[in-house]
Order: structure tokens, then sequence, then C-alpha cells
């Protein structure tokens, strides 16, 4: 099926991209990938009146580190995160995650900054940002604001984005010195969204864990942050008595759906496996006890 009729806009600058936002209001549309959002419009989902391209807007683009922060800009597509360096020496939750994400089309195409203000709970961006502790840039024609990641995943396809909000960039915080990641995901071919995900990263804290982070991909209406899982480790020992328990309180946070994928038993119990592994793996690379992602 073909699109609805649209006017398209190419502004190649932010201030640009929100004053088309101004104008054109609920009927204007950011594009960045297209890979979530061409479809819907060829649905007929979406039928946006005029589409507003960041593609060719360079100051969204970009990972780099400083001030205790990585700093992604919002339109940097996933291939971009999987093949950096950075992420990869020093960021293990989102390496593990980022070649996981689709099929090489997609992921050379589609960004991080739409990923998550497209808000699929199946998306594996949420529950990435939601483990390690990421937020959001949210810019409009009225000044600028950071977002937790937490607060901005509100339901199925929604967010807390204001309609004239664009996100700008993403934000972690820098990992302690002793710290590791990883994020495991159960889908039925490659390439396929998950069936149920878990992103995990504990730092280490003299011996024992100083900040845990665990969140859940397809498991419920958004993302999920295991925050009583979470609680539960902080400042315990690296056990995996104390890492079952943890995964045993993930997977009673989750609210899975009976689908083509599994039924919701079967999908909390991988919770369970796949956060009690993850914790055992972020805890072996945190203190060189080998492994890989
Ligand atoms: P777009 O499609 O361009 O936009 C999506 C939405 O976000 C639109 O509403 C748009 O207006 C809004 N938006 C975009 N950028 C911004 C911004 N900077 N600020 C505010 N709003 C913005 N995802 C996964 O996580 N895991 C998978 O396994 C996976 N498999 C996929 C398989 C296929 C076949 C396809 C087509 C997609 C898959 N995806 C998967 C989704 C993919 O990751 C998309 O890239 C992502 O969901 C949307 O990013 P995008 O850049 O393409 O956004």
């Amino acid at each position: 099926m073909l699109p609805a009729r649209f006017d398209y806009h190419r502004p190649t600058s932010l201030d640009e991209a929100l004053s088309l936002l101004d104008q054109y209001g609920d009927d204007g549309k950011l594009l960045a990938g297209g890979m979530s959002l061409i479809p819907l419009m060829k649905l007929r989902f979406a039928a946006p009146g005029h589409l507003i391209d960041l593609n060719h807007i360079d100051e969204l683009t970009g990972i780099s580190e400083e001030d205790g922060w990585l700093r992604v800009g919002a339109l940097t597509r996933h291939n971009a995160l999987a093949t950096s360096d950075l992420i990869a020496g020093r960021y293990g939750t989102m390496a593990a995650a980022a070649p996981q994400i689709a099929d090489p089309i997609v992921r050379n195409l589609g960004t991080i900054g739409g990923s998550l203000a497209h808000a699929d709970p199946a998306g594996d961006w949420g529950s990435v940002m939601l483990a390690v502790g990421g937020q959001v840039v949210a810019r409009s024609s009225s000044g600028q604001r950071t977002i937790a990641v937490d607060d901005l995943l509100e339901t199925t396809f929604t967010t807390t984005l204001e309609p004239n909000e664009v996100i700008t960039e993403i934000r972690v915080p820098s990992p302690a010195a002793r710290s590791g990641g990883t994020y495991l995901k159960l889908e039925r071919k490659v390439g396929d969204f998950a069936t149920v995900a878990a992103a995990v990263h504990l730092d280490m804290d003299d011996g024992r864990i100083g900040q845990a982070g665990i969140a859940l991909t397809a498991v419920a209406p958004r993302n999920i942050k295991a925050t009583e899982a979470e609680a539960t480790l902080q400042g315990a020992e690296p056990t995996d008595e104390a890492f079952a328990e943890a995964a045993r309180l993930a997977a009673a946070a989750c609210d899975p759906s009976s689908d083509l994928r599994g039924s919701a038993d079967y999908k909390r119990h991988v919770s369970e496996v796949f956060v009690r592994r993850g914790l055992a793996r972020a805890r072996d690379l945190a203190t060189g006890s080998g492994g890989e992602n």
C-alpha cells in the first residue's frame, strides 16, 4: 500500500527542524531512519501531512565521551554503535545489544533516537538504556530538558515527549572502573524482534555490587526496569544465590502476553533464566574472570 500524500521537508539545522515542528503541529512528523515510521505510513496507521527529515542535520550524529558521560547523537545508526570501538571497549550492555537489533539493512538505517521515540516494548535500546541509567536530551523551540529513559517511556508506542520536541542526544553515565554488562536476546530467527530479552549492568565497588541495572524487553506494555531486583543487589556480594533471587524478582515484575512468540509463562521463565545468566556474565566481565558478551 502507498502512504497517504505528504509534503517533505529537509531542514539542515536543528533550529529549522524545530520551527517546522512548531509550524505544522500535530500534522508534522519527524523522520529519522524511517524503519518504523515508513511501514506505519504505508499501512496508513500514520498519515502525517508533513514529514520533517532529520537526516541532513549533522549535529545529531556522533559518539563521544566527555565529563563522565557517553554522548550519542540521536541520529546515530544502530550499526555505528555496533561497530564503535568506544562502545565495544567500555559499554558492554550497549555493545552486546547493538548487533542483535534487526538485520543489517535496518541497522544501517535505524537510529537510537528513533528507536527510543518509537517506544516499542520489543525495542532493544529501551531496555539497554534502563539498565545503564540512560537519559535523553529533548529540544524544542522553547528550550531543552533532560529526561531519564525510565520517565520517557510511558506505554506501548507512547512517550512523554511533547509534540514539538526532538530527541537530540542520548547520555549514559560512564561506567565504574570495574563494571560489566550484557544483553541476552531470544528471537525466533536472526533479525526478529525479541521474544524476550534482558539487559544487565553491574558496577562493582570493592568486591561488592555498587550499582545494578536490570531491564527486560517484550514482557510488558513498555520496556521495564526491574527495580526490586536491582535494589536487592545493591551492596550485596555477587554470588550465584544473590543473582538467582534478583532473577526471581525480575521475572515477578514481568507482565507478558501470550502470542505467536510464546506463552506468558514461557516468557516469564526465559526472563528469569536470562537475568540470572546475564548477571553472572556481567560479574565475570567486571571482575576479569573471563567470558565474552
Ligand atoms: P523512524 O522510523 O524514522 O521514526 C520512528 C518514530 O520516532 C516516529 O514517530 C518519528 O517521528 C520519531 N522520531 C524519530 N527520531 C526522533 C527524534 N530524534 N526525536 C523525536 N522523535 C523522533 N528494533 C529493535 O529494537 N529490535 C529489533 O530486533 C528490530 N527489528 C526490526 C526488524 C525490522 C524488519 C524493522 C523494519 C524494524 C526493526 N526494528 C527493531 C525497529 C528499528 O530498530 C527502528 O530503527 C526503530 O524502531 C526506529 O528508528 P528509526 O530511526 O527508523 O525511526
